[in-house]
């Protein structure tokens, strides 16, 4: 936690134009949170390549468990979590290369991409069973680490408030 109480700024430190703090700190959002989803898309990446190399080497009843089509089927619910949230990073990134103000496209790089970590570690950590639980393994390291993606840099709701702000200007009534 870091207060400030009586903080006085000489003129010459004054980034900006006072009072204009709030616009700047949002314009840096535009840049920062598809770099902040695209770490998400690696937490989500990595879930889904241990989980896919484990489940091709733990056997149960006689098989491969990535045989057993409820593990198969997690499986590629991760595959389509990480390969979606990288695309809309890339998109929010290349609105971003182009000159296009991309807040809207951000938002939703940012809230999808930390719900696919979050889904994918949670199904990384289940296809280990209870291994998955055990600090030798990297996926109980996974499954902290991707909570943090729905909270800062916005949290998913603040995601939610402005992608839905955005809506009637692009779906006219
Ligand atoms: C490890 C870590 C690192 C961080 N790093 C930074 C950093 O580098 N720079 C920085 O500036 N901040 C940083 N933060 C702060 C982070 O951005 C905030 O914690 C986050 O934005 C949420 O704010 P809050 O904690 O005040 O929660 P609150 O605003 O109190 O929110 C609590 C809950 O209410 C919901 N909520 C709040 N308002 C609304 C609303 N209007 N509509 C719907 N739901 C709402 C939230 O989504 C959340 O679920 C960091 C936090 C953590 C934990």
């Amino acid at each position: 936690m870091v207060t400030f109480q009586d903080v006085v700024v000489p003129e010459e430190n004054v980034v900006g134009a006072v009072g204009e703090g709030f616009k700047v700190a949002m314009k840096a959002f535009d840049i920062t949170r598809p770099l902040v989803a695209a770490g998400a898309v690696g937490v989500a990446q990595r879930a889904l390549e241990e989980a896919t190399k484990y489940a091709q080497e733990r056997k149960t009843m006689g098989t491969k468990i990535i045989n057993h089509q409820g593990v198969g089927f997690m499986l590629a619910d991760m595959a389509i979590n990480a390969e979606a949230a990288r695309a809309l990073v890339w998109r929010s990134a290349w609105a971003k290369d182009a000159g296009q103000r991309n807040t809207y496209h951000a938002s939703i790089a940012k809230c999808f991409a930390s719900k696919a970590a979050v889904e994918n570690a949670n199904l990384g950590v289940q296809v280990f069973g209870g291994i998955g639980f055990n600090t030798e393994m990297p996926m109980e390291k996974l499954y902290r680490d991707a909570k943090i993606f729905e909270l800062y840099e916005g949290t998913s709701q603040i995601q939610r408030l402005i992608i839905s702000r955005h809506l009637p200007s692009i779906y006219p009534a």
